[in-house]
């Protein structure tokens, strides 16, 4: 099985040769297509499966692709797709800010010559720091749910235009007591998105999550 096979877009695949990938994982073989189909999903898989790549790689492609379809609509006799106004399209939350710091690496290596900004937000530094660098727009944001709520209050952030929200490692959120954080986070994305949910074990906890967050997901176990 190849990258190409799996519908990815030459400028990705050549992005991933750079990086040495070979060939995807069985959870990018199973989870890629699903994703880039708009398919709700319910991944049970660990850390070192390539679970990353996994969601990063769909949501960067589906991102860049709208991208350049809405500058050409907005431009159609431009030679060169103009910049689109940047908004939160893909938010993947995660339960710390290591996770948060590796997750948003792994999106800055793969949207690369994309043109998509990476945003990252988590708690422990200043806020008035993290957001001055939202101010110039950002199309994916990487997020521990409680600094998030912060910014949204302050008004640094809006989720109104989210098209993609990705829970990773949700039992370990789930875990670390973030259900009300989760809640509040829901009311503030639109209905109409994709949403997927990682995590390490699928147990009834996970489940009850699934049932309220994801709509006719495909499931999948590694
Ligand atoms: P993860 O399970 O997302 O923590 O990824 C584990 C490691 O595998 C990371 O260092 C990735 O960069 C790497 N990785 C992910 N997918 C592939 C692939 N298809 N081929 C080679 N390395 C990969």
């Amino acid at each position: 099985m190849s990258f190409s096979a799996l519908e990815l877009n030459p400028n990705l695949c050549h992005t991933l040769a750079g990086l040495g990938y070979d060939s995807p994982t069985p959870i990018q073989c199973e989870a890629i297509p699903a994703i880039l189909a708009g398919r709700d999903l319910l991944a049970g898989a660990q850390t070192g499966t390539g679970k990353t790549a996994a969601f990063a790689l769909p949501i960067v492609q589906l991102l860049a692709q709208a991208q350049a379809t809405e500058a050409q609509a907005a431009e159609p006799q431009a030679t060169e797709p103009q910049a689109a106004v940047r908004a939160i399209r893909a938010l993947i939350l995660v339960p710390t800010r290591e996770l948060a710091v590796q997750v948003h690496q792994s999106f800055v290596k793969y949207a690369q010559g994309s043109g998509l900004e990476c945003g990252i937000a988590y708690g422990g530094v200043s806020i008035e720091a993290q957001a001055s660098r939202f101010k110039t727009g950002i199309d994916i944001l990487v997020a521990t749910p409680g600094r998030l709520l912060d910014h949204l209050r302050q008004g640094a952030l809006t989720l109104s235009q989210l098209q993609l929200l990705i829970f990773d490692e949700a039992d370990r959120m789930l875990d670390m007591g973030f259900m009300d954080e989760i809640q509040a986070l829901l009311r503030q994305v639109p209905d109409n998105r994709q949403t997927m949910l990682f995590s390490a074990t699928l147990d009834e906890a996970i489940f009850g999550l699934s049932k309220t967050l994801l709509r006719e997901p495909l499931r999948i176990q590694i």
